[in-house]
């Protein structure tokens, strides 16, 4: 039987759910007997190919963040909502009380550590988008890992299941641990 692909992505997140999965710790040899990673931040890989199963930290906060997860989506059999922001949009939906221009002026002018001598950084930054939103609002999502992060045990059940083509049954055969 050959192997299936499997793919992480970092979308608007603080990467803490990637820092989860690597807790899996040597169970990621019982990954790589099912699946090869073909793309991941925490692996080399510059194309998006097909794979058979997605997972998506972080959730949709600028229009590059828009753009890739439909790519995502396009390349994905399954995707997965990976952690709190992605389900939910959690952390980074704060930002949704104010205007993406109070955020900026925020984050960049009036933020303390800075003198007083902020400005808008000279790189050119993705547009925000109006409203920071879960994955589900931007393309459809087959699966949902909670959590922030998500445990380890549960991202490996619930990888583990998929690639084993079964259907994860979150409460089932494992713990739902948060932090
Ligand atoms: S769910 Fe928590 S750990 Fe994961 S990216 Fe969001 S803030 Fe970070």
């Amino acid at each position: 039987m050959s192997k299936k692909k499997i793919a992480t992505f970092w979308l608007g997140g603080c990467s803490g759910c990637h820092m989860s999965l690597l807790d899996i710790d040597e169970r990621i040899l019982e990954v790589a007997k099912l699946a090869e990673i073909v793309k991941s931040p925490i692996v080399d890989g510059k194309e998006l190919p097909e794979v058979d199963v997605s997972l998506v930290e972080g959730a949709v906060c600028n229009q590059e963040h828009a753009e890739e997860i439909r790519a995502i989506r396009a390349k994905s059999r399954i995707l997965v909502a990976f952690g709190d922001c992605a389900v939910t949009a959690n952390v980074p939906s704060m930002r949704n009380r104010f205007t993406k221009e109070e955020a900026l002026e925020r984050a960049y002018r009036g933020v303390e550590s800075d003198d007083g001598r902020g400005r808008m950084p000279a790189v050119e930054i993705a547009p925000l988008i109006d409203r920071v939103a879960p994955l589900h609002e931007h393309v459809k999502v087959d699966y949902y890992i909670p959590g922030c992060p998500p445990s380890a045990d549960l991202i490996f059940y619930v990888v583990a299941e998929l690639l084993n083509d079964r259907v994860p049954v979150l409460g089932q055969g494992t713990q739902l641990k948060y932090g």
